[in-house]
């Protein structure tokens, strides 16, 4: 591994809880879903961080990799990745709000017209602005979260259609069970979206980009892929269920790595930690390792996690606490500034995405992205490629 910016270096030292991002892990995911989508264009999804992998050092990376389109959460995020000087097309999912279509017009970030209301304020603001926005017209198949209902699309399409100053460049919905092995509910919505784009054409609206399918979808059903797919979580490496068939094979991109701080020896009648939930009944060696809930490892995991030191696993043992947390090593060797495996791999063993998830009774989106700003990122990437 190769550290491509030498200052960060520095706060490795400073901070030895970090998470190490692998920009050829995330090439390779890129390509591997490419082919498992044929002619579809790619949207790789960047919200939140980049799903805890940093926002623009991966917006970047994508854009060298020559990536048609990025997708993001809010107005915010499209222009931090505008003022970092990425000029690939971004969408903004979420709703406009306010009267934030000024800032979407001057930093050139693709709007969502979730409804005919928006669409006119699109409409009207870009006119006195003598500008054209660029819009993606937000269908609801049944997510019941934004866009306008499948059933009721008919205004919306045809002001799109009369629309002088938004060029409609893309029409979308998004599933909200296609990461289920039952996927009845998303070929219903699939179904939906299809005769809005049907009625769509009737009226003479034929965007370029007709989109759905997220990782779930991507995964499972291929009649989704239609003009451009949008993968979060399976662009950085991780199934967003275990039972789904992988058809795309990708790895994780992120590491969480510490290191040893402490050692001692903790014996029998001596509770570790707040709370003193936890107590051995015979001599064993814990250690300490500086990472803790104030850097997103959920506490909800107390007695539940495991990590790993020198290539084997550990538990993690008594309440994690903000900044720190102690592992039983029973009578196994660590000391001071070994390296700590949070998530990812370490001499062929791996703590995974979805086993924090499991441990801390959540999703692996949350796992990735609560990992906080306090954890610096360092980006490396394979120095020999084969
Ligand atoms: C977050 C999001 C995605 C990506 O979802 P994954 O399940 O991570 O692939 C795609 N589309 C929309 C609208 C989203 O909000």
């Amino acid at each position: 591994m190769v550290l491509n910016q030498p200052t960060l270096q520095v706060q490795d030292i400073v901070r030895p809880t970090h998470v190490e991002v692998n920009l050829t892990r995330l090439t390779e995911n890129y390509q591997a879903i490419r082919a498992g989508v044929g002619a579809a264009a790619i949207m790789p999804v960047l919200k939140a961080n980049g799903y805890g992998h940093g926002l623009v050092p991966v917006a970047q990376h994508l854009q060298t990799l020559g990536v048609p389109y990025l997708g993001v959460a809010f107005l915010e995020e499209g222009i931090m990745l505008r003022q970092a000087g990425i000029h690939t097309p971004i969408l903004v999912m979420g709703g406009i709000i306010g009267n934030q279509v000024p800032h979407f017009l001057h930093y050139d970030l693709t709007l969502t017209a979730s409804s005919l209301e928006k669409l006119t304020q699109i409409e009207q603001v870009a006119a006195q602005l003598g500008k054209r926005a660029t819009v993606h017209l937000k269908i609801d198949t049944g997510m019941e979260r934004i866009g306008v209902h499948y059933y009721s699309a008919g205004e919306l399409l045809h002001a799109a259609a009369a629309s002088s100053h938004c060029e409609v460049e893309g029409i979308y919905s998004h599933f909200a069970n296609s990461d289920n092995p039952d996927l009845s509910s998303a070929r219903l919505q699939l179904a939906r979206f299809k005769a809005v784009l049907a009625q769509a054409e009737q009226v003479g609206l034929r965007p370029r980009y007709r989109h759905i399918a997220n990782s779930g979808a991507i995964l499972q059903l291929p009649e989704s892929h239609l003009d451009m797919v949008r993968p979060g979580l399976l662009f950085y490496g991780v199934y967003p269920d275990e039972t789904i068939p992988r058809t795309i094979t990708v790895r994780p991109a992120l590491t969480w790595k510490s290191r040893v701080v402490y050692f001692k020896v903790v014996q029998p009648g001596h509770p570790v930690s707040y709370g003193s939930t936890w107590q051995a009944d015979h001599p064993v060696r814990l250690i300490t390792v500086p990472v803790g809930y104030g850097d997103g490892y959920f506490r909800a995991m107390s007695g539940q996690a495991e990590l790993l030191v020198r290539g084997r696993r550990y538990p993690v043992v008594g309440r994690i606490c903000m900044d720190q947390l102690m592992v039983n090593i029973e009578w196994e060797t660590a000391y001071n500034g070994d390296e700590v495996i949070l998530l990812g791999e370490q001499d062929g063993q791996q703590i995974s995405c979805n086993e924090l998830a499991r441990w801390a009774n959540t999703i692996p989106y949350e796992i990735l992205t609560n990992i906080n700003t306090r954890v610096p990122r360092i980006y490396a990437a394979d120095s020999a490629r084969t």
